[in-house]
């Protein structure tokens, strides 16, 4: 049997705002959180419990797509993909990711904008790549 993915209109920054990545003192596991009201972002690691915050420059001009958009940390949860560069911004997104690749259907709503999956590189789309996508989605999991 088919499992179904019906897509939830997510926005494709739906998960942005808790990244988690590498802590920049201790390489370790830390979470980058940003609000809009007020416009702020926080680094807090939880290995060595280091905390730091920055309001939000929203007029950022350069920024790396390997490394979240305030701190300028890497991802946490990354890999590469053949030569393709793959990463979720937390566990949430990560599930979700997942949960679209093993659908053997996939289905659309009605919607106004691109989505979350639609904006999803073709490598992920692809039904080929599925089986190793899902192992390295697994060890990431256990990151
Ligand atoms: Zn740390």
């Amino acid at each position: 049997m088919k499992t179904r993915f019906i897509d939830q209109n997510l926005r494709p920054n739906e998960f942005s705002d808790e990244t988690l990545v590498v802590c920049p003192k201790c390489g370790g596991k830390a979470m980058v959180k940003s609000t809009q009201v007020p416009q702020f972002a926080e680094l807090r690691c939880y290995s060595c419990h280091y905390v730091t915050d920055k309001p939000l420059d929203l007029n950022k001009k350069s920024y790396s797509a390997t490394t979240d958009y305030w701190f300028d940390c890497e991802f946490w949860l990354q890999d590469s993909f053949k030569n393709e560069f793959f990463f979720a911004h937390n566990y949430k997104h990560l599930e979700y990711i997942k949960q679209y690749i093993q659908a053997g259907l996939r289905e659309r709503n009605d919607r106004a904008f691109f989505t979350l999956v639609e904006k999803l590189p073709q490598f992920i789309k692809s039904a080929k790549n599925r089986d190793r996508l899902l192992k390295m989605i697994e060890k990431l999991e256990k990151k």
